[in-house]
C-alpha cells in the first residue's frame, strides 16, 4: 500500500481498479537475424492491420451510438496514420535495414516523429503528437499481444482513470464510459478539465507527482477528492475506512437532495438565486433536478472541443434550443466563445504567443475573428425566440471591446430582421469580470451593460499573477487573498451604483465555506457546478444576513489570506457541521 498527495479538484470518494491512459509501452532495444527479416516484417504487418480493425470497431460502435460525430471523425484520422510513411515506411525500412525488431523500429520511428512534433512552436500542431502517440501505443501493445487498455474510449465502467495529463475531452469521454474518479500527474485545481469534473461528479486529484510509474492498470486504488490523495494497492483496513466515508457521503448528499424544492432564502427572507454552470447538455436536466432555478453559464466553447470542423450556425442553433428547451422556460445565459488558453479546438487555429493564458483568447479571439463570433451570435439570438435568452462576453478588459461587441450584436439583429428571422430584440448582453481591469473599472462596464457575471477562477489568476493550470503556483492562488475580497467588494458596490446585477460563476460561488463571505459582500446570485447547488443552499437557508455580513467586516481587517482562511473556515465549520463535515472539502470544489 502507498498513500501520495496531490490536489482535491473535484470531490468525492471512489474505490476501484486503475485504469492507466497513454502509458508508453516499454520497449528493450532488440536486433534480429537477417533470415527472420520477413517473418519480422509479417508480423509487423499483421499488428497494422489488428490495430486498424481494433480502431474500425470502435469507429462502427460510435457510429451506432453517436452518429457520424467528432470522435468518429477523429478516428479516421488515427486510421490513417496506420499509412503514413513516417511512421509505417520508417518502421518497415528500420527492420529490413537495420535488422531492428518491429517493436523496437516502431518505437524508435515513433520517438523521431515525436521529437519533430516538440520542435513545433505552435501548440496547436505540437499537441498533435498526442496522436501520433495514441495510434502508436495501439500499435505496440499489438505487436507485444499486450492488452488493449489504454485510451479513454476503451476505459471499463467503473475503472479509475490514471494519466500524466487529461484534456477536457478526455475527461468528458472518460465520464461517457463511467469511469469513477480521475487522478494525474498534471493538471489544477481549477482547469477545464477540473470543471468537467465536478460537472460530471466524478471524483478527481491533480498534481500527484510521479504518479504513473507507479500504476498499472488492473491495481486497486482509492481516489479521495476530499482531501486530495490517492492509496494505490490499499490494505484491508484503508478500504474498509474509505468505504466507510464513502458511505457517509453518500448519505450526505442524500439529505442534502431533499431541499431539492424548498426556497433558496435567508433566514431573513432574502432570496439568494441559484443558477448552474453548464459545460454540456446532458448536465442540465441533472442541474434542474438539483435546484437551478436557470442556467446561469453555458460555457458555449465545449461544443468546438472534441471535433475537427467548426460547429454551423445551424447547428449551434439547434443546441442553444435544446439548452432552453431542457431548463424548461428558465433563463439561460449563454458565454460566448471562450477558446484559447487551455481550450484549443483542433478546427481553427489559434496564436498563442508566449503567454496563451493573456494572448489571444476569449472575446480577443472572437474579435480577432468576426466569422466564427458572427455564426455564434446569429444562432444565439435565433434561439431567443424560443426561450428567455442572456448573452455574457467573457475576458472582457475594457469598454472598447464590449462596445466591438455590442456593435457586430446589433449588426446581426439588423441581419437577421432584414432576413425575416425572428429574435429577442431585448436579449440581456453582460459582461464576465475576470480581468483585475474589468473589476476596476466594473462601474464603466455596467453603465454600457445589462448585467455583471464574475469569473473568480480567472480573476484570482490574473489578480494573483498566479497560473490557474500550474500546480507549483497552487499555494498562491488563494479565493480568501484580501486582494480578491477588495477586488469583489469593489464589483458588488459598482452594481449597486448603476442599479445592474451582479452574479458570480467562478467557482468561488460553489464552495459552501464561502457562500457566508459572497452573502456579506452583498452578492445574491451565484451560478455554479450543480452538485454544489443543494450544499450552499442548505447553508443560505440557516443563514442571517448579519451574521455573514459581520463575518466579512472581520475578514476584510486581516491583512493575509491565511488568516481569513483560519477565521472563516473555523466560523463555517463551528456553524454548519453538517454541511462541512471535512475540512478539505469545501475546498475541493473552490476555484
Ligand atoms: C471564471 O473564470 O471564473 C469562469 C467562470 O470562466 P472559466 O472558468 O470558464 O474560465
Ligand atoms: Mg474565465
Amino acid at each position: 500500500m502507498e498513500r501520495l498527495t496531490g490536489v482535491a479538484a473535484s470531490p468525492g470518494i471512489a474505490i476501484g481498479v486503475a485504469h492507466v491512459l497513454s502509458s508508453r509501452v516499454e520497449i528493450q532495444e532488440r536486433r534480429i537475424a537477417r533470415e527472420q527479416v520477413d517473418a519480422e516484417v509479417a508480423r509487423f504487418e499483421r499488428a497494422l492491420l489488428e490495430t486498424d480493425t481494433q480502431l474500425a470497431r470502435i469507429q462502427a460502435e460510435i457510429a451506432e451510438r453517436e452518429g457520424d460525430d467528432a470522435q468518429y471523425r477523429i478516428l479516421e484520422a488515427h486510421r490513417l496514420m496506420l499509412s503514413d510513411v513516417h511512421l509505417v515506411e520508417r518502421a518497415r525500412r528500420l527492420i529490413r535495414e537495420d535488422k531492428s525488431a518491429a517493436d523496437w523500429a516502431v518505437r524508435k520511428a515513433l520517438d523521431q516523429i515525436q521529437a519533430v512534433f516538440e520542435r513545433i512552436e505552435d501548440p496547436y500542431f505540437r499537441d498533435r503528437k498526442s496522436d501520433v502517440a495514441l495510434v502508436g501505443e495501439r500499435l505496440l501493445r499489438n505487436l507485444m499481444g499486450i492488452g488493449d487498455s489504454s485510451s479513454p474510449e476503451d476505459a471499463p465502467r467503473g475503472s479509475i482513470a490514471i494519466a500524466h495529463e487529461l484534456s477536457p475531452a478526455d475527461a468528458a469521454q472518460l465520464g461517457r464510459a463511467e469511469v469513477t474518479a480521475f487522478c494525474t500527474e498534471g493538471g489544477g485545481r481549477t482547469s477545464h478539465t477540473a470543471i468537467v469534473a465536478r460537472a460530471l461528479g466524478i471524483p478527481y486529484v491533480v498534481g500527484v507527482e510521479a504518479l504513473v510509474p507507479k500504476v498499472w492498470s488492473g491495481m486497486t486504488v482509492i481516489v479521495d477528492g476530499f482531501r486530495g490523495e490517492i492509496i494505490l494497492d490499499p490494505d484491508a483496513e484503508a478500504l474498509r475506512v474509505y468505504e466507510a466515508r464513502a458511505d457517509v457521503h453518500r448519505a450526505r448528499a442524500h439529505r442534502l437532495a431533499a431541499i431539492r424544492d424548498v426556497a433558496s432564502q435567508t433566514l431573513d427572507g432574502i432570496p439568494i438565486h441559484m443558477a448552474a454552470n453548464i459545460e454540456m447538455l446532458e448536465e442540465i436536466p441533472i442541474a434542474v433536478d438539483l435546484g437551478a432555478e436557470q442556467v446561469g453559464l453555458f460555457r458555449t466553447e465545449f461544443l468546438y472541443l472534441e471535433r475537427v470542423n467548426l460547429p454551423s450556425e445551424d447547428e449551434q442553433y439547434a443546441h442553444a434550443v435544446a439548452a432552453l428547451k431542457s431548463v424548461g422556460g428558465r433563463p439561460v445565459t449563454f458565454r460566448t466563445l471562450d477558446l484559447g488558453g487551455d481550450k484549443l479546438p483542433p478546427s481553427v487555429r489559434i496564436p498563442s504567443g508566449t503567454n496563451p493564458a493573456m494572448g489571444l483568447r476569449s472575446i480577443r479571439f472572437s474579435l480577432h475573428r468576426e466569422d466564427v463570433f458572427r455564426i455564434q451570435l446569429r444562432a444565439l439570438y435565433r434561439a431567443s425566440a424560443i426561450g428567455p435568452t442572456q448573452i455574457l462576453f467573457p475576458l472582457i478588459s475594457g469598454v472598447a471591446e464590449l462596445r466591438a461587441a455590442k456593435r457586430i450584436c446589433a449588426e446581426v439583429r439588423t441581419e437577421l430582421g432584414a432576413e425575416g428571422i425572428p429574435y429577442d430584440p431585448g436579449v440581456p448582453l453582460g459582461v464576465m469580470v475576470e480581468t483585475p481591469s474589468a473589476a476596476m473599472i466594473a462601474d464603466l462596464l455596467a453603465a454600457e451593460c445589462e448585467f455583471l457575471s464574475i469569473g473568480t477562477n480567472d480573476l484570482i489568476q490574473y489578480s494573483l499573477a498566479a497560473d490557474r493550470e500550474d500546480e507549483h503556483v497552487g499555494y498562491l492562488y488563494h479565493p480568501l487573498h484580501p486582494a480578491i475580497l477588495r477586488a469583489l467588494r469593489a464589483v458588488v458596490q459598482a452594481s449597486e451604483r448603476t442599479g445592474k446585477t451582479v452574479a458570480m460563476c467562478g467557482d468561488m460561488a460553489g464552495d459552501p465555506m464561502l457562500t457566508w463571505v459572497l452573502i456579506g459582500l452583498g452578492l445574491r446570485n451565484l451560478s455554479m457546478a450543480p452538485r454544489q447547488i443543494p450544499v450552499v443552499k442548505s447553508i443560505v437557508r440557516s443563514t442571517h444576513i448579519a451574521d455573514a455580513e459581520r463575518l466579512l467586516a472581520q475578514a476584510l481587517t486581516l491583512s493575509t489570506e491565511a488568516e481569513i482562511e483560519e477565521l472563516v473556515y473555523g466560523a463555517m465549520t463551528k456553524r454548519f457541521p453538517l454541511e462541512l463535515t471535512e475540512g478539505d472539502e469545501a475546498r475541493s470544489a473552490t476555484g
